[in-house]
This record gives C-alpha cells, sequence and structure tokens, in this order.
C-alpha cells in the first residue's frame, strides 16, 4: 500500500535561527576555516567549507583560482580534457611550491557513464597528484554507484572520494560505508533542476541535511548539502542543520570566472523618464544590462554541448537561465563568508564547526520582508 510520511519536511526559506546569548562581540572573532579530517583520506584540509559545484559553467580553473585564496574549493567539470597540455598543466602539482599548487582545494569530477579506464590512469598518474575525487550522478541510490565507490576506494584507498546525490539517511551510510568519505546530498532543490517538476522526486532540503548529516556523523563520514542556496542566510542554515560542506551553482554564476560570454540586452524599466525626442511626453526608461547564461548539466543545452546531444530514453531535468552579471566571483564568496561570520556572531559560533550546536531554528511561514522586491 501507498505510504504517506506526514512529517513536516522543511525547506531554508521555513526557518530562521533563533539568536542567543553570545561571547563574541564581533564577527571579526568568527572562524569560518575548519580543520576537516575525514573517514578514509588521510590528509586534513583547512577549508571554509564552500564548493563551487562542477557544472559546466561554474567548475572552472578560474573560479577556483579565486575560490582557493579563501580556503574554498572547487569540483572542477568533468569536461576538461586533462590530456590537453593547457589541462595538463594546471592540474599538475608544483614539487617546488606545494602551496602554490592549483590542486590542493580542487576535485575532479566522473559520473559513471565517462571512461573508467581513462579515470583511473588519471588518478595513478604521479604528475597530477589528484587526490580528489567527486563522483556525481543524479541519482545516488543505483547499485552501480555503490559497486563503483567500492571499487575506487579499494584502487586508491588514499583518495578523498565526494558522492551524491541522495536525501536519505539510509543511503548516505551504505555510500560511506562502501568508501565514500562526503556525501552530497540533495535532489531537485538546484536552481536549474527540473527534476521536481519531471519526476515528482525530491526532499525539502533543509530536511534532507538535517536527516543525513545525522546518519553521516554517526559513522564517521561527512556530508555536502548540494543545490538550494539562494542567498548568503541559506548557506548558513545548511551548515546549521549540519552539513560539513555547501555545494554552490546559481549563487556562483553571472560571474566573471564562471563560464561563457556575456550577453548585453537593453531591458524597460517602470521608471518614467522625458522622451529624449519630446520632453513634453513621458516613456519608459531603458537600460543595458549583462547577463551571463547559466544551465542546468541535464539541460537539453548541456547534453547538446557536452554529450552529443540528449539520448532518446532521456528527458531533460534541467534548464538554462541568463543570470545578471555579478563582476567577480571575489563579490559572491565574500558575502557568502561574511554572512556566515554574522550568523555566527549573532547564534553564539566561534567556529565553523559549533554552528549546528549552536543552532536553533524558528519554523516560520514568512522569513522575508518584500515590500520592495525580493531582494
Ligand atoms: P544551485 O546551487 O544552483 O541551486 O544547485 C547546484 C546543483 O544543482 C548542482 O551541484 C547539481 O547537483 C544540481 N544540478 C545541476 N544541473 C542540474 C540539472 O540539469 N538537473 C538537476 N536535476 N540538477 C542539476
Amino acid at each position: 500500500m501507498t505510504q504517506i510520511r506526514d512529517s513536516i519536511e522543511l525547506d531554508f526559506c521555513d526557518v530562521l535561527f533563533r539568536p542567543k546569548r553570545t561571547t563574541l562581540n564581533s564577527r571579526q572573532e568568527a572562524n569560518v576555516v575548519r580543520e576537516y579530517k575525514f573517514k578514509y583520506y588521510p590528509k586534513t584540509i583547512s577549508s571554509c567549507g564552500i564548493i563551487a559545484a562542477n557544472m559546466a559553467t561554474t567548475g572552472t580553473f578560474e573560479i577556483n583560482d579565486v575560490l582557493q585564496k579563501y580556503k574554498a574549493i572547487t569540483c572542477l567539470h568533468k569536461h576538461y580534457d586533462f590530456n590537453k597540455p593547457e589541462n595538463f598543466g594546471y592540474i599538475t602539482q608544483n614539487d617546488a611550491k606545494p602551496e602554490s599548487a592549483h590542486n590542493a582545494y580542487t576535485f575532479i569530477s566522473t559520473g559513471l557513464r565517462d571512461d573508467k579506464e581513462k579515470l583511473f590512469a588519471l588518478l595513478a598518474d604521479d604528475h597530477f597528484k589528484i587526490d580528489k575525487l567527486c563522483v556525481d550522478i543524479a541519482n545516488g541510490y543505483i547499485p552501480k554507484l555503490t559497486e563503483f565507490v567500492k571499487e575506487v576506494r579499494s584502487k586508491f584507498p588514499n583518495l578523498l572520494i565526494m558522492v551524491g546525490n541522495v536525501v536519505t539517511g539510509d543511503m548516505t551510510q551504505d555510500l560511506i560505508l562502501s568508501g565514500a568519505d562526503i556525501v552530497k546530498v540533495g535532489i531537485g532543490p538546484g536552481s536549474v533542476c527540473t527534476t521536481r517538476k519531471l519526476t515528482g522526486v525530491g526532499r525539502p532540503q533543509l530536511s534532507a541535511i538535517l536527516e543525513c548529516a545525522d546518519a553521516a556523523h554517526g559513522v564517521g563520514g561527512l556530508v555536502c548539502a548540494d543545490g538550494g542556496c539562494t542567498c548568503a542566510g541559506d548557506v548558513a542554515k545548511a551548515f546549521g542543520a549540519g552539513a560539513d560542506f555547501v555545494m554552490l551553482g546559481g549563487m556562483f554564476a553571472g560571474t566573471d570566472e564562471a563560464s561563457g560570454e556575456l550577453i548585453e540586452k537593453i531591458i524597460q524599466t517602470d521608471e518614467l523618464v522625458p522622451s529624449a525626442d519630446n520632453p513634453e511626453v513621458s516613456e519608459l526608461l531603458t537600460v543595458k544590462k549583462k547577463y551571463k547564461l547559466f544551465y542546468g548539466m541535464s539541460s537539453q543545452l548541456a547534453q547538446e554541448r557536452h554529450f552529443g546531444g540528449m539520448a532518446c530514453y532521456r528527458a531533460s531535468e534541467g534548464k538554462v537561465v541568463e543570470v545578471a552579471y555579478k563582476g567577480s566571483v571575489e563579490n559572491v564568496i565574500q558575502e557568502v563568508l561574511g554572512g556566515l561570520r554574522s550568523t555566527m556572531s549573532y547564534i553564539g559560533a566561534t567556529r565553523l564547526k559549533d554552528i549546528p550546536k549552536c543552532t536553533t531554528f524558528y519554523r516560520v511561514n514568512r522569513q522575508l520582508n518584500e515590500i520592495f522586491g525580493k531582494s
């Protein structure tokens, strides 16, 4: 018989942090960098836990170059060919100056449809010293994924492996016990994702993070909240719910370092101004605005650009949007980390790791005053 779970499932917009008496006098006292230890990967990483999504638009070398200065991570998209010298050079470890290595905060990505032998050769190649892999598929519940994780773990015992996506504790634990260090959480929350519309499958992201984080931590693993963050406050809420890492796509889109051309458009505003031809007459003001294209990795556009077209058994589960140009990605990461520090000072968390311990959420039915629009 069909079952209905009628416990309340929550999204970021359904909660707000309860402020608490704090020992912090200023947001500057909040430390947003945490030392991460892993179940399998033997090294410690010092990071702010923010990860750029491995989408063709945001998993770029250019975003990586900026984010690593903030100890933020980039999951490179899987369409870089590392046999090409320019790409090979980027990812190659500089033994003389290991601290300047591009791959200190860099994951490479793979799906299950990609060339396994090529991937294993890359991981085994000492020139690259790639030690972080993101295995990314839309439906993390298929047995082939678990088998693949087991195989990669047995071949590369010291690799940092992040795997996804799932939204339930049972599968989170399965993947960790199969060899994942980090499990990616999120089905359907992404800004350019249409999975929920197409399939009716998904789970509100805050509840998914709460359950998966608890399950992961119970068996020594970590979780990365993937998708659905629209602003710095959402990132803080993801950490508050127990996420160890937070992956962002749409928030990093539209930046200089995201891939794609700038599109310029003349937009009509709702402001009336005297007409240039006849000042007696008013007309609507027009302005020039810049945009960048951002698309889901299952969108028709992505399939055509990166996979040689849409296979007939697939349907598009992503959309294409024009994102208002934001300047450098530096603006975004600074705002996210600034917001996070401020959250921490409101709730009394001195360290990033303390955020969940200091979190009490209010369930709300209205989180924003939108009298002057949604921003
Ligand atoms: P955002 O930060 O934009 O809300 O979410 C980014 C995440 O959306 C990505 O990391 C990935 O998990 C997911 N995503 C990216 N492209 C697609 C797509 O075409 N379809 C679906 N279902 N999810 C996508």
